[in-house]
């Protein structure tokens, strides 16, 4: 990992459980930290045919990404539910995202009522520039959606477009945060970059954006844009580990910069459909972790669980 220690920092802590080697190892790890599990604000589930429509993709990644992606959980639906308990995942955000105009609506729905049936999955809701935008997110919001997704990149749209304005400005009003794809990673998309979306937030400045992937590759310009926007987060999914660090490595300062946003640092994994086993990604934040002692445990039991269930707003009374 290039995000090593600097050179001016104090020593690493030695307190440390050590990093889980792979899944079945990060129960115990958990543990060792003192933590009920995991609150993941970046997992996956959607409709079977829309699934296999990305798992298909993902199987010419060499192709669309120029590298291969083996997609590691490709299981049934129950399974990879069950997965997620083992692993000690206790509350997951299951995120859906649409390709095209009117399909967003849709997939809330299916969205909701999968969070329904599903015990440690909270309900989440997803946009696009659909007329009837802020017809169904409110819908959603008002059913109790905790969190919303916008995928910017797959979506090709504007986030800036004029019939997105009330659908951000009804996820600021209402709390409820959105975890935004805006990056130029893997690929750049028609509208994506922090700056693009540095306009949505300007806008809408008390929108709890959770900057989706630290903003890959573009790990300085997320780190410049939560400096600017306290109400603004970052999410761990898939950075800093060694399959993204092959392309997209992580500036030589970033643990540093973590000390002053750790509490705006929150868990995401791309479950199921990363192309190796979650455990990496625990690894990943545990090695940001050792690497400063003004990070050490407390930064761990932040980023895995305390500040996810905040911006979930899970009250302690909740199982996560
Ligand atoms: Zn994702």
């Amino acid at each position: 990992m290039s995000g090593g220690p600097d050179p001016a920092a104090p020593a690493a802590p030695s307190d440390l459980p050590a990093p889980p080697g792979d899944d079945a190892d990060v129960p115990g790890y958990l543990a060792a930290l003192g933590l009920p599990g995991i609150v993941d604000v970046h997992v996956h589930f959607l409709p079977e045919n829309v699934l296999r429509k990305v798992w298909g993709y993902l199987d010419q990644a060499r192709e669309h990404y120029g590298m291969a992606w083996p997609v590691h959980y490709r299981l049934p639906e129950a399974d990879r539910v069950a997965t997620l308990t083992h692993l000690g995942v206790t509350t997951f955000a299951p995120l859906v995202y649409p390709h095209r105009p009117g399909m967003a609506r849709w997939l809330t729905d299916w969205i909701t009522e999968f969070a329904a049936a599903t015990p440690r999955a909270v309900p989440t809701a997803t946009v696009f520039p659909d007329p009837d935008v802020a017809d169904y997110l409110g819908a959603a919001v008002e059913a109790g959606a905790r969190i919303a997704k916008v995928h910017v990149q797959v979506g090709g749209f504007d986030p800036r477009d004029p019939l997105l304005h009330p659908a951000w400005g009804l996820l600021a009003e209402a709390g409820v945060p959105a975890v935004v794809h805006c990056g130029n990673g893997p690929r750049r998309g028609a509208h994506t970059g922090l700056d693009v979306f540095a306009e949505v937030l300007a806008a809408h400045p008390r929108l709890r954006a959770v900057i989706a992937h630290a903003g890959l590759p573009d790990f300085d310009d997320a780190l410049d844009l939560l400096a600017r926007h306290p109400h603004c987060h970052l999410d761990t999914t898939m950075v800093g580990t060694p399959f993204t660090e092959a392309f997209a490595p992580l500036p030589p300062d970033w643990v540093t910069r973590l000390v002053d946003i750790a509490d705006r640092i929150v868990f995401g994994s791309d479950f199921p459909n990363i192309p190796y086993a979650y455990a990496a990604q625990v690894r990943a934040v545990a090695g940001w972790a050792a690497a400063d002692d003004r990070l050490g445990a407390p930064f761990l039991r932040s980023v895995l669980h305390d500040a996810p269930a905040r911006l979930l707003g899970l009250s302690s009374g909740d199982p996560g």
